[in-house]
């Protein structure tokens, strides 16, 4: 599943391979350009989330495979960050045109591993590869800054420079967008990376890994080493990693951004959210209930961008019947199964978790108008599946809608006015994206200027910035001061140096010390 040669098999060819297999093949770590077997005693399960299935085991690398990854990292950066630009921007040239022949494949492996549909996958596969194309802007996106004469004969002139060796941590849910926002743009900016996937789904970035090489990132300047906690904490401890970029859950990216800062590193983490979609009356109703239904269950609502949260304002509650119709005509059932609109979570703990909080809801007095949690789905009885589920007049002190749900859950709520709407979206934690459908300009110029989320959608459920611009997640959604990928990626990775110089003709030269500051 995670190595070379598996270039024309489909998921559905994988699946059978892996049931019909005794032994789970074994995932590598990838270190100095080679994926090395893990001597280690201690094996996560890795399981396909639509059978539970064990697909293959990850390890937990060991102290010693981690630090030959560092070292490797480290002995790596020497030369490539001595390479011209001109050289790393070729090497991108190069990287996208390869994923881009490598998408399906990747895409069956993350339907394969992660649950979600196989072209929904691709899309999230296409949304990395971008990243990659605008990194081949990196010509234009380094240039420093200048100044001729800043006093007799002086200039000054600052320009970025690369870090070091860098690391990347990520979540579950995009396990193939996600590394690409961050070691191509680390790489291509002339630092290396270590890379930490998700033990729940590390295919997808091995296979990048791979690409990279074959692309030609030399050996060592992008590596990669698994496991959980251990592995996370050894990336905030070691010293000679310098910057931390992370993807995921408010408790580790919490304990994350404290422990890398006070380690003296330079640390930007994306973690949770509770996006609302505000329904006003004037929208254009098919199109704001077709957007709602794809973007709060799609990718079984496992997407930090997922709209979870519906605000119908005054008349617009009248569409609530015709929004529970399109939900129920959903066909759930195994992402690599062409009928699937969505697949299954990704674990038994995280299906429990759902339905307990849909359970919370009810029981703190919701309306639960769509009920996904007995789902029966032929083929995969023993799969982790919730059907589409919407739960009505919630509260803002209810726990389902306080925390974030990361499944197919809706949570709905009716207000009278877009103030009431604005104020419920500004008093929660999170400050993720959001979405307005109207068909009024004022009432959309409103909402943006009083809205404190990073990320606006007008008539767009999922306005996640394309990498042109940055991903600019506010609040609770998001910790550190230099967002992801575009220009802030780009300054993540790098800081800059100042050059003042002073070339004098013979004849000015000095004729006496100058003990005080220049007036
Ligand atoms: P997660 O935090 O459980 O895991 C992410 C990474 O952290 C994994 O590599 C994991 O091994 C490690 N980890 C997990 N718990 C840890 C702990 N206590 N201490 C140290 N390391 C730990 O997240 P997930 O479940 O994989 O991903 C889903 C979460 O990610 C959701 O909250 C979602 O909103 C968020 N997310 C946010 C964005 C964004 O851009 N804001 C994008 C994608 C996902």
């Amino acid at each position: 599943v995670h190595s070379a040669g598996t270039k024309n098999i489909t998921a559905l060819h994988l699946i059978r391979c892996a049931s019909a297999s005794s032994k789970p093949t074994t995932v590598k770590n990838w270190i100095n350009g080679r994926a090395v077997e893990s001597k280690t005693n201690n094996w996560i399960e890795l399981t396909n989330p639509a059978t539970n299935e064990v697909i293959s085991l990850v390890p937990k690398s060991t102290q010693a495979e981690m630090n030959e990854a560092v070292e490797s990292c480290k002995e790596a950066f020497r030369t490539w960050s001595r390479t011209t630009i001109l050289q790393r921007q070729q090497v991108m040239f190069r990287y996208q045109d390869l994923i881009r022949k490598n998408m399906r494949r990747i895409a069956e492996n993350i339907a394969l591993e992660q649950g979600k549909t196989v072209t929904d996958a691709e899309g999230s596969c296409l949304r990395g590869l971008q990243v990659v194309e605008s990194c081949c802007s990196v010509t234009f996106l380094q240039t420093g800054e200048t100044m001729h004469s800043v006093a007799k004969d002086m200039d000054i002139h600052s320009y970025r420079v690369p870090l070091g060796v860098t690391a990347g941590i990520l979540p579950f849910n995009f396990p193939a967008m996600i590394p690409l926002w961050m070691f191509p743009v680390a790489a291509v900016c002339g630092n290396t990376m270590l890379m930490k996937p998700s033990e729940q789904d590390p295919g997808a970035c091995m296979m990048l890994v791979e690409l990279a090489k074959e692309a030609g990132f030399p050996d060592g300047v992008v590596n990669c080493i698994h496991g959980q906690h251990d592995a996370v904490t050894f990336i905030c401890d070691h010293p000679d990693i310098r910057a931390i970029s992370f993807v995921g859950s408010d408790t580790a990216g919490k304990y994350i951004y404290e422990r890398g800062s006070k380690n003296g590193k330079r640390v930007q983490c994306n973690m949770g959210a509770k996006n609302h979609g505000v329904i006003m009356p004037d929208a254009n109703k098919e199109q704001a209930l077709n957007q709602l239904v794809g973007a709060a269950f799609g990718a079984a609502g496992q997407r930090c961008m997922a709209l979870s949260t519906a605000i119908f304002v005054g008349k617009a509650r009248e569409w609530i019947p015709d929004l529970v119709e399109k939900a129920k005509k959903l066909r759930v059932t195994a992402g690599y199964e062409p009928t699937s609109d969505l697949g299954p979570v990704i674990s038994k703990s995280a299906k429990q978790r759902i339905l307990q909080l849909v359970e919370s809801g009810v029981n703190q007095g919701a309306k639960l108008l769509l009920d996904g949690r007995n789902i029966k789905v032929p083929g995969y009885e023993n799969g982790n599946f919730v059907g589409p589920t919407i739960l009505h007049d919630v509260k803002p002190s209810m726990n389902c809608y306080k925390e974030e749900i990361f499944g197919p859950v809706l949570v709905s709520m009716s207000v009278e006015t877009l103030d009431d709407a604005i104020k419920i979206i500004n008093d929660n934690s999170y400050g993720n994206g959001t979405a307005i459908f109207t068909t009024n300009g004022a009432t959309a110029r409103k909402f943006t200027q009083e809205i404190d989320v990073g990320q606006i959608g007008i008539n767009v459920p999922i306005p996640v910035p394309l990498p042109m611009f940055s991903f600019t997640g506010s609040r609770g959604s998001f910790r550190g001061d230099t967002n992801f990928y575009g220009r802030n990626g780009m300054n993540f990775y790098t800081q800059l140096k100042t050059v003042t110089s002073s070339w004098r003709q013979e004849d000015a030269t000095p004729t006496h010390v100058q003990m005080s500051m220049p007036t």
